[in-house]
Protein backbone atom coordinates (compact mmCIF):
# COMPACT_ATOMS: atom_id res chain seq x y z
CA UNK A 1 0.00 0.00 0.00
CA UNK A 2 1.14 3.67 -1.03
CA UNK A 3 1.86 5.65 2.00
CA UNK A 4 1.45 9.85 1.89
CA UNK A 5 5.18 9.52 2.98
CA UNK A 6 6.06 7.31 -0.04
CA UNK A 7 5.18 10.57 -2.66
CA UNK A 8 7.59 13.42 -1.91
CA UNK A 9 5.22 15.46 0.30
CA UNK A 10 6.68 17.85 2.86
CA UNK A 11 6.41 17.31 6.30
CA UNK A 12 4.33 20.39 7.43
CA UNK A 13 1.76 19.15 4.66
CA UNK A 14 2.07 15.44 6.12
CA UNK A 15 1.32 16.59 9.32
CA UNK A 16 -2.03 18.51 8.45
CA UNK A 17 -2.85 14.92 6.45
CA UNK A 18 -2.47 13.08 9.54
CA UNK A 19 -4.61 15.66 11.23
CA UNK A 20 -7.41 15.40 8.68
CA UNK A 21 -7.29 11.91 9.25
CA UNK A 22 -6.94 11.03 6.10
CA UNK A 23 -5.28 7.19 5.60
CA UNK A 24 -4.04 6.91 2.34
CA UNK A 25 -3.79 8.77 -0.31
CA UNK A 26 -6.65 8.46 -3.90
CA UNK A 27 -5.58 7.03 -6.87
CA UNK A 28 -5.48 10.15 -8.70
CA UNK A 29 -3.01 11.49 -5.84
CA UNK A 30 -1.03 8.22 -5.77
CA UNK A 31 0.00 8.71 -9.31
CA UNK A 32 0.00 12.41 -9.89
CA UNK A 33 1.58 13.85 -6.58
CA UNK A 34 5.46 12.48 -7.20
CA UNK A 35 5.41 14.23 -10.58
CA UNK A 36 3.48 17.20 -9.66
CA UNK A 37 6.56 17.13 -6.82
CA UNK A 38 9.26 16.58 -9.34
CA UNK A 39 8.12 19.64 -11.06
CA UNK A 40 6.86 17.65 -14.19
CA UNK A 41 3.38 19.35 -15.86
CA UNK A 42 0.59 16.93 -15.31
CA UNK A 43 -2.76 16.15 -17.14
CA UNK A 44 -4.66 13.93 -14.64
CA UNK A 45 -8.00 12.59 -15.83
CA UNK A 46 -10.09 11.94 -12.84
CA UNK A 47 -13.29 12.96 -11.41
CA UNK A 48 -15.29 15.30 -9.10
CA UNK A 49 -14.57 13.84 -5.54
CA UNK A 50 -11.51 12.06 -6.52
CA UNK A 51 -9.18 13.81 -4.57
CA UNK A 52 -7.23 16.12 -6.98
CA UNK A 53 -7.54 19.04 -4.71
CA UNK A 54 -4.78 18.15 -2.36
CA UNK A 55 -2.91 16.63 -5.70
CA UNK A 56 -2.40 20.03 -7.07
CA UNK A 57 -2.39 21.41 -3.57
CA UNK A 58 1.07 19.57 -2.41
CA UNK A 59 2.80 21.29 -5.40
CA UNK A 60 1.31 24.80 -4.40
CA UNK A 61 2.18 24.44 -1.11
CA UNK A 62 5.76 23.18 -1.65
CA UNK A 63 6.56 26.25 -4.05
CA UNK A 64 4.84 29.09 -3.12
CA UNK A 65 6.10 31.46 -0.26
CA UNK A 66 3.84 33.54 1.48
CA UNK A 67 4.10 37.56 0.86
CA UNK A 68 6.21 37.11 -2.73
CA UNK A 69 3.06 38.04 -5.21
CA UNK A 70 1.01 35.88 -6.98
CA UNK A 71 2.65 32.41 -7.78
CA UNK A 72 0.01 30.34 -8.32
CA UNK A 73 -3.59 30.78 -10.33
CA UNK A 74 -6.31 27.89 -10.60
CA UNK A 75 -8.66 28.01 -12.87
CA UNK A 76 -12.21 26.60 -11.92
CA UNK A 77 -15.41 26.82 -14.77
CA UNK A 78 -17.97 27.93 -11.35
CA UNK A 79 -18.35 29.68 -8.61
CA UNK A 80 -19.06 27.06 -6.55
CA UNK A 81 -15.82 25.13 -7.34
CA UNK A 82 -13.81 28.17 -7.05
CA UNK A 83 -14.61 28.82 -3.17
CA UNK A 84 -14.48 24.77 -2.58
CA UNK A 85 -11.09 24.78 -4.28
CA UNK A 86 -9.99 28.12 -1.88
CA UNK A 87 -11.33 26.67 1.03
CA UNK A 88 -9.02 23.09 0.64
CA UNK A 89 -6.24 25.10 -0.05
CA UNK A 90 -6.88 27.43 3.25
CA UNK A 91 -6.88 23.68 4.63
CA UNK A 92 -4.12 22.43 3.68
CA UNK A 93 -2.09 25.11 3.75
CA UNK A 94 -2.64 25.50 7.74
CA UNK A 95 -3.26 29.43 6.56
CA UNK A 96 -0.20 30.24 6.16
CA UNK A 97 -0.87 31.00 2.16
CA UNK A 98 -2.87 34.34 1.05
CA UNK A 99 -5.68 32.53 -0.70
CA UNK A 100 -7.59 34.91 -2.77
CA UNK A 101 -10.60 33.97 -4.44
CA UNK A 102 -12.17 35.69 -7.82
CA UNK A 103 -15.49 35.32 -9.67
CA UNK A 104 -18.62 37.17 -11.24
CA UNK A 105 -21.50 38.08 -9.60
CA UNK A 106 -20.17 40.04 -6.78
CA UNK A 107 -18.71 42.86 -6.15
CA UNK A 108 -15.32 43.75 -7.84
CA UNK A 109 -13.55 46.30 -4.85
CA UNK A 110 -13.03 43.76 -2.54
CA UNK A 111 -11.42 41.56 -4.63
CA UNK A 112 -8.76 44.37 -5.87
CA UNK A 113 -8.06 44.88 -2.87
CA UNK A 114 -7.48 41.00 -1.46
CA UNK A 115 -5.45 40.37 -5.00
CA UNK A 116 -2.77 43.13 -3.49
CA UNK A 117 -1.87 40.44 -1.06
CA UNK A 118 -2.50 37.29 -2.40
CA UNK A 119 0.39 34.61 -2.44
CA UNK A 120 -2.66 32.27 -4.57
CA UNK A 121 -5.34 33.13 -6.72
CA UNK A 122 -8.56 30.95 -7.29
CA UNK A 123 -10.86 32.14 -10.11
CA UNK A 124 -13.56 31.69 -13.00
CA UNK A 125 -12.40 32.91 -16.18
CA UNK A 126 -13.94 36.04 -17.08
CA UNK A 127 -14.05 37.50 -13.34
CA UNK A 128 -10.04 37.20 -14.18
CA UNK A 129 -10.12 38.45 -17.54
CA UNK A 130 -11.43 41.81 -16.31
CA UNK A 131 -9.04 42.15 -13.44
CA UNK A 132 -6.27 41.66 -16.16
CA UNK A 133 -8.25 44.05 -18.55
CA UNK A 134 -8.57 46.60 -15.49
CA UNK A 135 -4.95 45.75 -14.46
CA UNK A 136 -5.64 45.06 -10.88
CA UNK A 137 -3.59 41.54 -10.94
CA UNK A 138 -0.15 40.73 -11.84
CA UNK A 139 0.48 36.95 -13.38
CA UNK A 140 4.35 37.82 -14.07
CA UNK A 141 5.18 35.34 -11.07
CA UNK A 142 2.83 32.80 -11.54
CA UNK A 143 5.53 29.61 -10.81
CA UNK A 144 2.14 27.10 -10.88
CA UNK A 145 -0.78 27.26 -13.19
CA UNK A 146 -3.78 24.58 -12.41
CA UNK A 147 -6.68 23.74 -14.82
CA UNK A 148 -9.33 22.38 -12.81
CA UNK A 149 -12.28 20.63 -14.31
CA UNK A 150 -10.89 21.91 -17.51
CA UNK A 151 -13.19 19.86 -19.85
CA UNK A 152 -16.02 22.05 -18.48
CA UNK A 153 -14.36 25.08 -18.30
CA UNK A 154 -14.08 24.22 -22.11
CA UNK A 155 -17.72 22.94 -22.88
CA UNK A 156 -18.60 26.18 -21.27
CA UNK A 157 -17.27 28.04 -23.94
CA UNK A 158 -14.42 29.45 -22.36
CA UNK A 159 -11.66 28.50 -24.54
CA UNK A 160 -10.61 31.67 -25.76
CA UNK A 161 -10.58 33.22 -22.15
CA UNK A 162 -8.36 30.45 -20.81
CA UNK A 163 -5.95 30.58 -23.65
CA UNK A 164 -5.93 34.16 -23.21
CA UNK A 165 -5.12 33.74 -19.25
CA UNK A 166 -2.74 31.70 -19.74
CA UNK A 167 -1.13 33.34 -22.47
CA UNK A 168 -0.48 36.07 -19.62
CA UNK A 169 1.70 33.58 -17.43
CA UNK A 170 5.09 33.35 -17.55
CA UNK A 171 6.67 30.70 -19.99
CA UNK A 172 8.60 28.85 -17.13
CA UNK A 173 6.16 27.39 -15.06
CA UNK A 174 4.02 23.91 -14.00
CA UNK A 175 1.17 23.81 -15.86
CA UNK A 176 -1.46 20.98 -13.90
CA UNK A 177 -4.87 19.96 -15.92
CA UNK A 178 -7.32 18.05 -14.10
CA UNK A 179 -10.04 17.40 -16.50
CA UNK A 180 -12.77 13.91 -15.76
CA UNK A 181 -12.76 13.36 -19.42
CA UNK A 182 -9.54 14.52 -21.87
CA UNK A 183 -11.27 15.48 -24.84
CA UNK A 184 -8.99 16.51 -28.51
CA UNK A 185 -9.57 20.06 -27.33
CA UNK A 186 -7.83 19.33 -24.19
CA UNK A 187 -5.36 17.43 -26.05
CA UNK A 188 -4.67 20.69 -28.49
CA UNK A 189 -4.49 22.92 -25.19
CA UNK A 190 -2.06 20.67 -23.60
CA UNK A 191 0.15 20.72 -26.58
CA UNK A 192 0.42 24.59 -26.84
CA UNK A 193 0.54 25.22 -23.32
CA UNK A 194 2.42 22.53 -21.64
CA UNK A 195 5.96 21.03 -21.43
CA UNK A 196 6.00 17.67 -22.43
CA UNK A 197 2.91 16.36 -19.97
CA UNK A 198 2.88 13.43 -18.00
CA UNK A 199 -1.04 11.94 -18.42
CA UNK A 200 -2.31 10.13 -15.32
CA UNK A 201 -5.76 8.18 -14.92
CA UNK A 202 -7.63 7.70 -11.93
CA UNK A 203 -10.07 4.63 -11.29
CA UNK A 204 -13.53 5.25 -12.00
CA UNK A 205 -15.40 5.82 -8.90
CA UNK A 206 -18.35 4.30 -9.94
CA UNK A 207 -19.18 1.17 -8.89
CA UNK A 208 -21.45 -0.35 -12.09
CA UNK A 209 -22.27 -3.17 -10.54
CA UNK A 210 -23.72 -1.12 -7.60
CA UNK A 211 -25.49 1.11 -10.06
CA UNK A 212 -29.20 0.69 -11.10
CA UNK A 213 -30.30 2.80 -14.23
CA UNK A 214 -33.93 2.46 -14.97
CA UNK A 215 -36.46 4.65 -17.30
CA UNK A 216 -40.17 5.87 -17.34
CA UNK A 217 -41.38 6.20 -20.61
CA UNK A 218 -44.48 9.25 -19.60
CA UNK A 219 -45.81 12.28 -21.36
CA UNK A 220 -44.53 15.54 -20.02
CA UNK A 221 -47.33 16.50 -18.39
CA UNK A 222 -47.15 13.97 -15.97
CA UNK A 223 -43.51 13.89 -15.03
CA UNK A 224 -44.16 16.07 -12.48
CA UNK A 225 -46.51 13.69 -10.73
CA UNK A 226 -44.16 10.79 -11.41
CA UNK A 227 -41.32 12.44 -9.70
CA UNK A 228 -43.81 13.18 -6.71
CA UNK A 229 -44.91 9.64 -6.24
CA UNK A 230 -41.32 8.64 -6.49
CA UNK A 231 -39.54 10.68 -4.13
CA UNK A 232 -42.65 9.61 -1.60
CA UNK A 233 -42.30 6.01 -2.57
CA UNK A 234 -39.15 5.21 -2.45
CA UNK A 235 -36.75 4.48 0.24
CA UNK A 236 -33.78 6.89 -0.45
CA UNK A 237 -31.12 8.75 1.25
CA UNK A 238 -29.93 12.26 -0.08
CA UNK A 239 -31.74 12.64 -3.45
CA UNK A 240 -30.44 14.59 -7.00
CA UNK A 241 -32.69 15.71 -9.41
CA UNK A 242 -31.42 17.15 -12.39
CA UNK A 243 -32.94 19.62 -14.78
CA UNK A 244 -31.56 21.42 -18.17
CA UNK A 245 -32.90 24.40 -17.41
CA UNK A 246 -33.15 27.53 -14.81
CA UNK A 247 -36.92 27.51 -15.04
CA UNK A 248 -37.57 24.32 -15.10
CA UNK A 249 -35.24 24.07 -11.95
CA UNK A 250 -37.39 26.51 -10.42
CA UNK A 251 -40.60 25.00 -11.11
CA UNK A 252 -39.77 21.26 -10.11
CA UNK A 253 -38.50 22.92 -6.47
CA UNK A 254 -41.74 24.87 -6.31
CA UNK A 255 -43.92 22.14 -6.95
CA UNK A 256 -42.13 19.59 -4.67
CA UNK A 257 -42.68 21.78 -2.53
CA UNK A 258 -46.47 22.50 -2.59
CA UNK A 259 -46.62 18.90 -2.95
CA UNK A 260 -45.12 18.22 0.67
CA UNK A 261 -41.89 17.28 -0.47
CA UNK A 262 -38.77 19.71 0.96
CA UNK A 263 -36.47 20.58 -1.73
CA UNK A 264 -34.12 22.67 -2.69
CA UNK A 265 -32.72 24.49 -5.51
CA UNK A 266 -29.51 25.43 -6.57
CA UNK A 267 -28.89 26.93 -10.34
CA UNK A 268 -26.59 29.81 -11.32
CA UNK A 269 -29.83 32.29 -11.16
CA UNK A 270 -29.54 32.44 -7.67
CA UNK A 271 -27.22 34.77 -5.42
CA UNK A 272 -24.12 32.82 -4.33
CA UNK A 273 -24.62 33.17 -0.46
CA UNK A 274 -27.96 31.70 -1.31
CA UNK A 275 -25.78 29.12 -3.39
CA UNK A 276 -23.68 28.18 -0.19
CA UNK A 277 -26.72 28.01 2.16
CA UNK A 278 -28.32 25.60 -0.42
CA UNK A 279 -25.42 23.24 -0.80
CA UNK A 280 -24.74 23.45 3.11
CA UNK A 281 -28.18 22.48 3.84
CA UNK A 282 -28.11 19.21 1.72
CA UNK A 283 -24.32 18.40 2.61
CA UNK A 284 -25.97 18.43 6.59
CA UNK A 285 -28.61 16.03 5.17
CA UNK A 286 -31.30 18.85 6.68
CA UNK A 287 -32.68 18.81 3.24
CA UNK A 288 -32.71 15.46 1.34
CA UNK A 289 -33.87 16.74 -2.02
CA UNK A 290 -31.63 19.01 -4.53
CA UNK A 291 -32.87 19.79 -7.68
CA UNK A 292 -30.14 21.49 -10.09
CA UNK A 293 -28.78 21.83 -13.25
CA UNK A 294 -25.30 20.81 -14.72
CA UNK A 295 -23.06 23.11 -14.43
CA UNK A 296 -24.48 24.51 -11.07
CA UNK A 297 -23.93 21.06 -9.45
CA UNK A 298 -20.25 20.45 -11.07
CA UNK A 299 -17.64 20.53 -8.80
CA UNK A 300 -19.29 20.25 -5.81
CA UNK A 301 -18.18 18.08 -3.61
CA UNK A 302 -21.49 16.02 -2.08
CA UNK A 303 -21.89 12.50 -0.85
CA UNK A 304 -24.29 9.97 0.13
CA UNK A 305 -26.00 10.78 -2.82
CA UNK A 306 -28.29 7.53 -3.20
CA UNK A 307 -31.01 8.43 -6.11
CA UNK A 308 -30.10 10.93 -9.37
CA UNK A 309 -33.21 11.81 -11.09
CA UNK A 310 -33.33 12.90 -14.18
CA UNK A 311 -36.26 14.98 -14.58
CA UNK A 312 -34.68 15.92 -18.14
CA UNK A 313 -32.03 13.80 -20.32
CA UNK A 314 -29.13 16.24 -21.14
CA UNK A 315 -28.31 16.99 -24.38
CA UNK A 316 -24.09 15.80 -24.09
CA UNK A 317 -23.70 12.67 -22.95
CA UNK A 318 -21.21 13.25 -20.92
CA UNK A 319 -23.28 15.31 -18.53
CA UNK A 320 -24.90 12.03 -17.86
CA UNK A 321 -22.05 9.97 -16.86
CA UNK A 322 -21.20 13.17 -15.02
CA UNK A 323 -24.70 12.76 -13.27
CA UNK A 324 -24.88 9.57 -12.46
CA UNK A 325 -21.32 9.78 -10.82
CA UNK A 326 -22.91 11.24 -8.01
CA UNK A 327 -23.96 7.99 -7.40
CA UNK A 328 -23.02 4.37 -6.18
CA UNK A 329 -19.65 5.88 -5.51
CA UNK A 330 -17.09 4.14 -2.92
CA UNK A 331 -19.37 1.41 -2.90
CA UNK A 332 -22.06 2.21 -1.94
CA UNK A 333 -25.60 1.40 -4.15
CA UNK A 334 -27.33 4.01 -6.30
CA UNK A 335 -30.39 4.42 -8.48
CA UNK A 336 -30.49 6.41 -11.59
CA UNK A 337 -33.95 7.25 -12.36
CA UNK A 338 -34.83 8.91 -15.92
CA UNK A 339 -37.83 10.53 -16.93
CA UNK A 340 -38.39 10.39 -20.28
CA UNK A 341 -40.96 12.61 -22.21
CA UNK A 342 -41.01 13.18 -25.74
CA UNK A 343 -38.36 15.71 -25.91
CA UNK A 344 -35.72 13.45 -23.75
CA UNK A 345 -35.67 10.87 -26.39
CA UNK A 346 -33.30 11.87 -28.60
CA UNK A 347 -30.69 13.24 -26.28
CA UNK A 348 -31.48 9.56 -24.52
CA UNK A 349 -30.94 7.44 -27.80
CA UNK A 350 -27.31 9.34 -27.93
CA UNK A 351 -26.48 8.63 -24.54
CA UNK A 352 -27.66 4.79 -25.14
CA UNK A 353 -25.12 5.17 -28.59
CA UNK A 354 -22.00 6.66 -26.59
CA UNK A 355 -22.01 3.85 -23.72
CA UNK A 356 -23.27 1.11 -24.87
CA UNK A 357 -22.49 -0.77 -22.27
CA UNK A 358 -25.22 1.06 -19.67
CA UNK A 359 -28.12 -1.32 -18.83
CA UNK A 360 -31.11 1.01 -18.51
CA UNK A 361 -34.62 -0.93 -17.59
CA UNK A 362 -37.65 0.31 -18.60
CA UNK A 363 -40.21 0.52 -15.87
CA UNK A 364 -44.02 0.33 -15.78
CA UNK A 365 -45.52 3.49 -14.46
CA UNK A 366 -47.25 2.97 -11.34
CA UNK A 367 -51.25 4.92 -10.53
CA UNK A 368 -50.27 8.31 -10.24
CA UNK A 369 -52.39 10.21 -7.71
CA UNK A 370 -53.41 13.75 -8.53
CA UNK A 371 -50.71 16.70 -7.65
CA UNK A 372 -51.12 20.28 -6.83
CA UNK A 373 -49.29 22.06 -10.18
CA UNK A 374 -47.99 25.85 -9.29
CA UNK A 375 -46.99 27.41 -12.34
CA UNK A 376 -43.53 29.66 -12.35
CA UNK A 377 -43.91 32.83 -14.36
CA UNK A 378 -41.83 32.14 -16.64
CA UNK A 379 -43.92 28.76 -17.67
CA UNK A 380 -47.14 30.48 -18.31
CA UNK A 381 -46.50 30.72 -21.43
CA UNK A 382 -46.89 27.31 -21.87
CA UNK A 383 -43.41 26.25 -20.48
CA UNK A 384 -41.84 25.85 -23.57
CA UNK A 385 -39.43 27.32 -22.67
CA UNK A 386 -36.28 26.61 -25.71
CA UNK A 387 -36.50 23.14 -25.23
CA UNK A 388 -39.74 22.84 -26.74
CA UNK A 389 -42.73 20.49 -26.35
CA UNK A 390 -44.57 21.32 -23.39
CA UNK A 391 -47.86 22.82 -24.34
CA UNK A 392 -50.47 19.84 -25.53
CA UNK A 393 -50.99 18.76 -28.48
CA UNK A 394 -47.67 19.98 -29.80
CA UNK A 395 -46.31 16.94 -30.69
CA UNK A 396 -47.77 14.48 -33.27
CA UNK A 397 -44.93 11.98 -33.12
CA UNK A 398 -41.68 10.59 -31.92
CA UNK A 399 -40.02 13.24 -34.65
CA UNK A 400 -41.10 16.33 -32.96
CA UNK A 401 -38.39 16.38 -30.04
CA UNK A 402 -35.81 16.97 -33.23
CA UNK A 403 -37.87 19.89 -33.89
CA UNK A 404 -36.09 21.67 -31.47
CA UNK A 405 -32.40 21.72 -32.65
CA UNK A 406 -33.94 24.44 -35.04
CA UNK A 407 -32.90 26.41 -32.55
CA UNK A 408 -28.86 25.31 -33.46
CA UNK A 409 -27.03 28.16 -35.02
CA UNK A 410 -28.67 30.73 -33.47
CA UNK A 411 -26.33 33.73 -32.04
CA UNK A 412 -26.35 35.75 -29.52
CA UNK A 413 -24.68 37.78 -26.89
CA UNK A 414 -22.52 35.92 -24.36
CA UNK A 415 -21.82 37.45 -20.78
CA UNK A 416 -20.37 35.52 -18.57
CA UNK A 417 -19.95 35.03 -14.78
CA UNK A 418 -19.08 38.42 -14.30
CA UNK A 419 -21.54 39.91 -16.59
CA UNK A 420 -19.20 41.08 -19.37
CA UNK A 421 -20.33 40.83 -22.72
CA UNK A 422 -17.66 38.90 -25.34
CA UNK A 423 -19.65 39.39 -28.57
CA UNK A 424 -21.86 36.78 -30.42
CA UNK A 425 -21.27 33.37 -29.53
CA UNK A 426 -23.02 30.30 -30.99
CA UNK A 427 -25.90 29.57 -29.34
CA UNK A 428 -25.84 27.25 -26.51
CA UNK A 429 -22.97 27.51 -24.64
CA UNK A 430 -23.08 29.31 -21.78
CA UNK A 431 -25.03 32.21 -19.80
CA UNK A 432 -24.11 34.89 -17.65
CA UNK A 433 -23.14 32.15 -14.95
CA UNK A 434 -21.94 30.29 -17.20
CA UNK A 435 -24.43 27.33 -17.34
CA UNK A 436 -25.35 25.28 -20.33
CA UNK A 437 -28.19 26.23 -22.51
CA UNK A 438 -30.49 23.88 -22.96
CA UNK A 439 -30.23 24.12 -26.91
CA UNK A 440 -27.69 22.10 -26.13
CA UNK A 441 -29.18 19.32 -27.91
CA UNK A 442 -27.43 20.65 -31.10
CA UNK A 443 -26.44 18.55 -33.58
CA UNK A 444 -28.61 16.40 -35.96
CA UNK A 445 -28.93 13.09 -34.68
CA UNK A 446 -29.86 10.48 -37.09
CA UNK A 447 -31.39 7.32 -36.88
CA UNK A 448 -28.76 5.78 -34.70
CA UNK A 449 -30.43 3.19 -32.92
CA UNK A 450 -30.05 2.69 -29.01
CA UNK A 451 -28.49 -0.49 -27.51
CA UNK A 452 -29.16 -1.90 -23.98
CA UNK A 453 -32.86 -2.40 -22.48
CA UNK A 454 -34.12 1.01 -23.85
CA UNK A 455 -36.33 0.66 -27.04
CA UNK A 456 -36.73 3.78 -29.25
CA UNK A 457 -40.44 5.17 -28.94
CA UNK A 458 -42.11 4.76 -32.00
CA UNK A 459 -44.05 7.76 -33.28
CA UNK A 460 -47.50 8.52 -31.92
CA UNK A 461 -49.78 10.06 -29.10
CA UNK A 462 -46.95 11.45 -27.21
CA UNK A 463 -47.57 15.13 -25.34
CA UNK A 464 -51.56 14.59 -26.60
CA UNK A 465 -52.40 15.39 -22.66
CA UNK A 466 -53.67 12.13 -22.19
CA UNK A 467 -55.38 11.23 -19.11
CA UNK A 468 -57.31 14.91 -20.03
CA UNK A 469 -55.74 16.32 -16.89
CA UNK A 470 -57.50 18.95 -15.55
CA UNK A 471 -55.64 22.28 -15.87
CA UNK A 472 -52.49 20.61 -17.47
CA UNK A 473 -50.52 22.61 -19.75
CA UNK A 474 -52.84 24.29 -22.08
CA UNK A 475 -54.44 25.95 -19.00
CA UNK A 476 -51.90 28.25 -18.56
CA UNK A 477 -53.76 31.47 -19.12
CA UNK A 478 -55.56 31.93 -15.08
CA UNK A 479 -55.50 29.21 -12.85
CA UNK A 480 -51.87 29.77 -11.00
CA UNK A 481 -52.60 26.51 -8.95
CA UNK A 482 -54.04 23.32 -10.26
CA UNK A 483 -54.14 19.71 -10.44
CA UNK A 484 -52.40 17.08 -12.68
P1 LIG B 1 -11.57 16.85 -4.15
O1 LIG B 1 -11.74 15.88 -5.26
O2 LIG B 1 -10.23 17.44 -4.10
O3 LIG B 1 -12.68 17.86 -4.11
O4 LIG B 1 -11.70 16.02 -2.78
C1 LIG B 1 -12.88 15.38 -2.40
C2 LIG B 1 -12.96 15.15 -0.90
O5 LIG B 1 -12.06 14.12 -0.50
C3 LIG B 1 -12.60 16.37 -0.04
O6 LIG B 1 -13.54 16.43 1.01
C4 LIG B 1 -11.22 16.05 0.49
O7 LIG B 1 -10.99 16.66 1.72
C5 LIG B 1 -11.28 14.53 0.62
N1 LIG B 1 -9.98 13.86 0.46
C6 LIG B 1 -8.95 14.24 -0.32
N2 LIG B 1 -7.97 13.35 -0.24
C7 LIG B 1 -8.37 12.38 0.60
C8 LIG B 1 -7.78 11.15 1.09
N3 LIG B 1 -6.58 10.78 0.71
N4 LIG B 1 -8.50 10.41 1.94
C9 LIG B 1 -9.74 10.79 2.33
N5 LIG B 1 -10.36 11.91 1.91
C10 LIG B 1 -9.69 12.69 1.05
Amino acid sequence: MTLFEDLGINQELLNTIEKLKFEKPTDIQEQSIPLIMDNKDVIGESATGSGKTLAFGAGIIKKVEPKKGIQSLILTPTRELALQVSEALKVFSERKLKIVTVYGGVGIDKQIFDLRKADVVVATPGRLLDHLQRRTIDLSRIKVLVLDEADRMLDMGFIDDVERIISQCPRERQTLFFSATISAQIRSLADRFMNNPMKVSAKKQVDPSKLKQVYYDISKNQKLSLLVYLLKNESSGLVMVFCRTRSNTDFVVKNLCANDVEAIAIHGGLSQNKRTKTIQSFNDGKTHVLVCTDVAARGLHIENVSHVYNYDVPGDPKDYVHRIGRTARAGEKGKVVNLLSNADFDNFSRIMTDYREFTITKMDIPHLPKIIVKRTEERRDGGRGRGGGYGRGRSSGYNQGRRGNSYRGRTEHRSNDSGRSSGPRSYGRSNDSGERRDSSSSGSYGDRKPSGNFNKRSGSSRGQGRGGNRGSNSGRSQSRNSYY
